[in-house]
């Protein structure tokens, strides 16, 4: 929230600046997010080569001791693999997840970043938002959103829609519900927060 430029706000700045908030640290990357980005704006995916993501991935060493999960993408042309260490799991309701998927809501689990590794496909990666920093990781032909990267590159919110194994972890709570679809009603007990988790 603190990178998002004064210049840019707009109208409904309160939402935005939630999301914005929501985007950086719980679920995904924002608009208003990237317009921060010199050269990015929205909607303006950045393919990076395979080299650039290869180093990335190549960073990864260990992605710790425990079991590894295996994921994919719908067309299976990316596949990666994450420990299953993931230290939270939510349901985000925010408007830049339910489109970035298509769906009334985001399920995803958070990460190191370093414990998440695309293991085929790399070049088929199309990134969106800032590769050095945040940003979201689709495949690039069948558009699939795998995995966020957040915190400026620390951490990976991984969408457990594209998990081919169980993790033993659940989504604990709804967040990001003042900006829920309005076509959709939450029927479960979980706690639901208006923005992030407070
Ligand atoms: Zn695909
Ligand atoms: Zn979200």
């Amino acid at each position: 929230m603190e990178r998002v430029d004064e210049s840019a706000k707009e109208p409904n700045q309160t939402a935005r600046e939630q999301r914005a908030g929501c985007d950086l640290n719980a679920c995904s990357i924002s608009a208003q997010h990237l317009k921060s980005f010199k050269g990015l704006t929205p909607r303006s995916p950045a393919r990076v080569s395979s080299a650039t993501f290869g180093k990335i991935r190549m960073s990864t060493k260990n992605i710790g001791n425990s079991r590894v999960l295996r994921g994919s993408c719908y067309c299976g042309a990316i596949r990666y693999e994450v420990a299953d260490e993931f230290s939270y799991a939510m349901n985000c309701h925010c408007s830049d997840c339910r489109r970035a998927t298509g769906s009334a809501f985001k399920p995803f689990a958070g990460i190191d970043r370093v414990k998440v590794r695309v293991v085929a496909g790399a070049d088929r990666a199309l990134v969106f938002g800032d590769p050095k920093a945040n940003h979201d990781v689709h495949c690039e032909v069948c558009g699939s959103l795998l995995f966020s990267v957040v915190n400026e590159g620390a951490r990976a919110h991984v969408t457990l829609g594209t998990l081919v194994d169980e993790p033993k972890i659940r989504p604990s709570a709804h967040i990001f519900v003042g900006d829920k679809a309005p076509w959709f009603t939450i029927t479960d007990s979980l706690p639901q927060y208006e923005g992030h988790v407070t």
